[in-house]
């Protein structure tokens, strides 16, 4: 607990993500006058990556899946830094800033996501189209997508990585390039996707939703290779570690992520795939005055896969806790849920649900229910707009 009431208080959000969105409503709902609070942030849009399928896929657009980080800051009256972070000096309680000077806190948040792991694959930084950070994902896949309409664009696409999102992009794209097939009359065929995976296929889901996402891939005439361990890629494709080849022209990469390497040059503790080791309450394991949430932190006792549901449900511990900080009290513990509700999309206004080791189901009123879910997260954050 720190004096309460301090008028200098510095809390500060680094990063835009899941989490720190509920943070900035939150004190737009009920401001806290003892602080200043302020938002570091990379991008002032910061996208929703559950509207992301559906988005490459075309049915929602781009400012449909982005939530407007300036616009919530004003309403949070928390002062806006539209720049990268870039490292950590504890003792200070300084965060360090890419083209700005170092920033003061008494309270600090990291909420900055991860991206797929490129360093394991030769080649994929230049030849590889990673799907995170969602916001470069997109600024390349657009001109790639325009290419593959051209008679000597792009024809043979790979998706690497058979997890949740590695399939959705795949589903997705699939969906996409046979519109760009029909618009310009490139005829049935002329693309072809394949999703490429280290393991089998949705290792996390339970069986009966495999056989489902098998059987849809299969349908939408999208090929499957299981055990297929991405050594390198080139612009011919990509070559697995026992030495089979893939021929493609465009290689998407939505393969098991760490952490951004900067939180690697600090002193905080981390887990193996660069995560901020937390406790219950949030807060950094060796460090009351830090807390890291979503994918870039684990909380140490009660770890969960990386996937945004949990970020989401975050954001009330977090709001209670940093309101604890200036005001004292005691610290909530988070209680993260076991099994979750995982909707995949496979292209159109169609959907796969799985949760815990037997429920599955699908069809088109899954695909509407993904949507108004999706939705009614979005409105939180548009309100006014
Ligand atoms: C294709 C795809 C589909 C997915 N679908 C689902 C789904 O349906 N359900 C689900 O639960 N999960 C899904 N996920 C996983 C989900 O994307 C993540 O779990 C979720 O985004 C994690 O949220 P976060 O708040 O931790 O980070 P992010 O949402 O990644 O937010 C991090 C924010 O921090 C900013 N940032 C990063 N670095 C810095 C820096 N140095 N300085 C300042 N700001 C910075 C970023 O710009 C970004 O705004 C999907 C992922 C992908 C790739």
């Amino acid at each position: 607990m720190v004096a309460a009431a301090d008028p200098a208080h510095e809390l500060v959000l680094v990063g835009g993500g899941h989490t720190h969105v509920q943070i900035l409503t939150d004190f737009a709902a009920r401001p806290m006058p003892s602080c200043r609070l302020t938002l570091v942030t990379d991008r002032l849009l910061t996208p929703y990556s559950g509207m992301l399928p559906g988005h490459v896929a075309g049915l929602y657009r781009h400012e449909e899946m982005h939530i407007d980080l300036a616009r919530l800051a004003q309403a949070a009256r928390a002062r806006l830094i539209h720049a990268p972070a870039e490292g950590l000096d504890r003792r200070e309680k300084l965060v360090c800033l890419e083209g700005a000077p170092p920033l003061p806190y008494d309270t600090l948040s990291l909420d900055i996501g991860i991206t797929p792991d490129l360093g394991a694959i030769a080649g994929a930084e230049r030849h590889g189209l990673a799907v995170k950070p969602i916001g470069s994902f997109l600024h390349r896949l657009e001109p790639l997508l325009a290419s593959a309409a051209q008679p000597d664009g792009p024809r043979r696409f790979a998706v690497v990585g058979g997890g949740a999102a590695g399939i959705e992009i795949a589903f997705a794209l699939n969906a996409r390039l046979h519109g760009i097939a029909e618009a310009h009359r490139l005829g049935a065929g002329a693309f072809a996707v394949t999703l490429v995976s280290g393991e089998e296929i949705a290792p996390s889901l339970n069986e009966g939703a495999r056989r489902r996402i098998l059987a849809h891939l299969a349908g939408k005439g999208i090929a499957v290779i299981s055990g297929f361990r991405v050594a390198g890629i080139d612009p011919a494709g990509i070559r697995a570690q026992d030495g089979r080849v893939l021929a493609a022209e465009a290689v998407l990469i939505a393969t098991a992520a760490r952490a951004p390497s900067w939180l690697g040059r600090t002193d905080l503790p981390l887990a193996p795939d660069g995560s901020v080791r937390t406790r219950r309450t949030l807060q950094v394991l060796d460090d009351e005055a830090v807390f890291a949430v979503g994918d870039c932190a684990v909380v140490t006792a009660d770890p969960r896969p990386k996937a945004g549901v949990f970020a989401v449900r975050q954001g009330p511990t977090l709001a209670a806790n940093l309101r604890t900080r200036l005001r004292g009290g005691a610290m909530r513990e988070h209680a993260a849920q076991r099994a979750y509700l995982t909707l995949l999309m496979t292209g159109g206004r169609h959907a796969i649900a799985a949760r815990g080791r037997w429920f599955s189901l699908e069809g088109r009123l899954v695909w509407h229910w993904k949507d108004l879910i999706d939705r009614r997260f979005m409105a939180r954050f548009s309100a006014g707009r």
